[in-house]
């Protein structure tokens, strides 16, 4: 036990004094799940593990850089909203996959081929191993799960135990021991086994566990299968279930959308849950996780408003709300901008709105924060990649999963375009991400990017970073100057990666998609691409538009300001933190939550 550190009582935030086991009065500790918890009355450890609480299911969290349980923005949601749970010591637990092999590790070859290699990682390094297991039934054969506890917790006292469930376990078959291995590995039979062990042996273990559940929050639609689980329970009362269930729908368009055909259901699970009670839910034709978790769900929301939009529109009847994603404040500020907001703002870590207030704080020392943020990130690259950059350029930024829509090249469609836009003031970009093993298009894109990098090198220094991850991305995020963004609309449902640049006062140029529809106001939190999603225009004459914007912004708009006017320009940074960042965090998220979702 770390002796000199006072740790907050979980429950209410009194500080403890454990190596003296004193507070006003006596710290009370216990020992649950074999594992020592210290509270500063009988009142709050009873509340701690008796009182009901949220389940938050979801098939990646990525909680710390060490843990590579995730693969990308959903993950990075998913921790953060574990984080400013903790924060508002909400009465939370987490659920999701150990994952021991991660998603994958890039290695990224000289002409652009990526190559993935496993991400083994050690659950007993970082993870407790509860010595309590759940058992589910998949092809008439008993797999046991067993969880592994992360505590979470936050400066204010706040814990929230994340529950990583493993089944590579003795007991199980060579095969099933694997099951917990590949974060979206494997064939349709591998995927339907995971969520089996999320949805089912979650909600199973949270009873071996004994606690009392209130709500079971639905990140996504990979563990909806729990749902079948309740309404057995509830002796298919589907109210009951719906009262006790919250689900958030990240998906804009219904080709996405997590199905598996009936007859692999029927193979894995028998006839454990009624197929007609299962088709009357989760459609007819497939079984459709979105449907499942929406037609058992009293609350359903979509990650921003333009999602929620899209969302009534393909479940007419359904009553879809909009709570926007948001990102941690603290952990997604760079020291730099730490130190600045602990000066001006002080308690803005747990007060994130108070970034309102960044208006106040000298140009000045904004830049200079900018400055170290921007040669920590160009120092870091020095390490990984042999192209100059030159930290007095114009630094734009790009990274995200490679993938199709997020059309990562969209900035070379026009060479000619971007070589005038340079010879106005000079630009460079760094781009990082990566593509699913399976997505042959994702790819493409990182190898076209390497062979424009090439093409350019003369005029135009672009740098591909390997290993998109958590800490990549916090450097990424703070260290250049312009965030760039260029998806297909409507596919980026929310996106998040611009708020965490708003957070280090990185400016914005984002296609109107998503968040960036409620973020930007025209040059003054940044600028848009392309039209408004109100405007009724054909593909291609968006597309024309977005071109149009793309490269006449950058050329007479942003090039000209960075490097002419620079306190205009500081004014744009210090709007991303006041006006953007102020509202897009977790802390607003989980509050809406609460009072929307969880107190219903
Ligand atoms: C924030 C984050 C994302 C999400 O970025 P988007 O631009 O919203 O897609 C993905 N991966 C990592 C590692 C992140 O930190």
């Amino acid at each position: 036990m770390e002796k000199s550190l006072l740790l907050g009582c979980p429950v209410c935030g009194t500080k403890l004094d454990i190596e003296n086991m004193k507070t006003r009065l006596e710290i009370v500790c216990d020992t649950f799940w074999s594992k020592k918890f210290y509270f500063c009355s009988k009142n709050c450890k009873q509340h701690f593990f008796e009182d009901p609480k949220i389940a938050y299911f979801s098939m990646e969290i990525g909680i710390a850089n060490d843990i590579p349980t995730y693969s990308g923005g959903l993950g990075i949601l998913a921790g953060d909203i574990v984080k400013a749970s903790a924060d508002l010591k909400l009465d939370m637990v987490a659920l999701t996959l150990v994952s021991r092999k991660g998603y994958f590790k890039q290695k990224i070859s000289s002409n652009g081929d990526q190559q993935e290699q496993p991400h083994n990682w050690d659950p007993s390094e970082f993870l407790f191993k509860i010595p309590k297991t759940a058992t589910v039934t998949i092809e008439n054969q008993p797999v046991e799960i067993q969880a592994w506890l992360y505590e979470h917790r936050s400066p204010t006292g706040g814990l929230i135990p994340i529950f990583f469930l493993d089944t590579d376990l003795e007991s199980n078959t060579p095969e099933d021991r694997r099951i917990t291995d590949y974060l979206y590995g494997g064939d349709k039979k591998y995927r339907l086994k995971q969520e089996i062990v999320l949805g089912i042996g979650g909600t199973r273990i949270l009873e071996a566990l004994a606690l009392k559940i209130s709500k079971y929050h639905m990140n996504e639609g990979q563990s909806a299968l729990l749902t079948l689980e309740l309404l057995k329970k509830n002796n298919l009362n589907s109210e009951k279930v719906q009262n006790q269930c919250v689900f958030t729908t990240h998906t804009p368009i219904e080709a996405a959308f997590d199905q598996f055909s009936y007859d692999l259901f029927q193979e894995l699970l028998g006839n454990q849950y009624m197929l007609s009670t299962v088709k009357q839910y989760a459609s007819q034709e497939n079984l459709n996780m979105t449907y499942l978790a929406l037609n058992l769900s009293k609350y359903v929301n979509g990650v921003s408003k333009a999602h929620m939009s899209y969302s009534k529109k393909i479940f007419p009847g359904h009553h879809i709300r909009s709570v926007t994603n948001g990102v941690h404040s603290f952990s997604w500020t760079c020291r730099f901008f730490r130190q600045l907001y602990d000066k001006y703002i002080p308690s803005w870590a747990n007060e994130p709105v108070l970034l309102v207030r960044a208006s106040e704080i000298p140009n000045l020392e904004i830049w200079n924060a900018h400055l170290k943020a921007k040669n920590s990130l160009f120092n870091f690259i020095k390490t990984k990649s042999t192209v100059a950059l030159d930290p007095n350029i114009l630094t734009i930024g790009f990274a995200r999963r490679a993938t199709g829509y997020k059309r990562s090249t969209f900035i070379f469609s026009n060479l000619n375009n971007l070589m005038e836009i340079n010879k106005k003031g000079k630009i460079q970009m760094i781009f990082a991400g990566k593509a699913h093993p399976r997505d042959i298009e994702g790819k493409h894109l990182i190898k076209e990017i390497y062979r424009y990098a090439k093409e350019l090198e003369e005029q135009i220094k672009i740098v591909y970073l390997e290993n998109y991850d958590m800490s990549i991305a916090s450097k990424l995020t703070s260290g250049v100057d312009v965030w760039l963004n260029t998806p297909i609309p409507p596919m980026e449902a929310s996106g998040t990666s611009g708020m965490k640049a708003a957070h280090n006062g990185v400016v914005n140029f984002s296609i109107l998609d998503g968040w960036w529809i409620e973020g930007c106001i025209e040059g003054v939190t940044g600028w848009g691409i392309g039209p408004h999603p109100s405007e009724l225009v054909t593909v291609e004459e968006r597309r024309k538009r977005e071109l149009t914007d793309l490269y006449s912004k950058l050329k007479y708009l942003i090039v000209p300001t960075y490097y002419k006017n620079r306190d205009r320009w500081i004014t744009l940074m210090k709007n991303s933190i006041s006006k953007i960042a102020y509202y897009f965090q977790t802390q607003g998220v989980v509050k809406r939550y609460i009072t929307e979702a969880y107190l219903l």
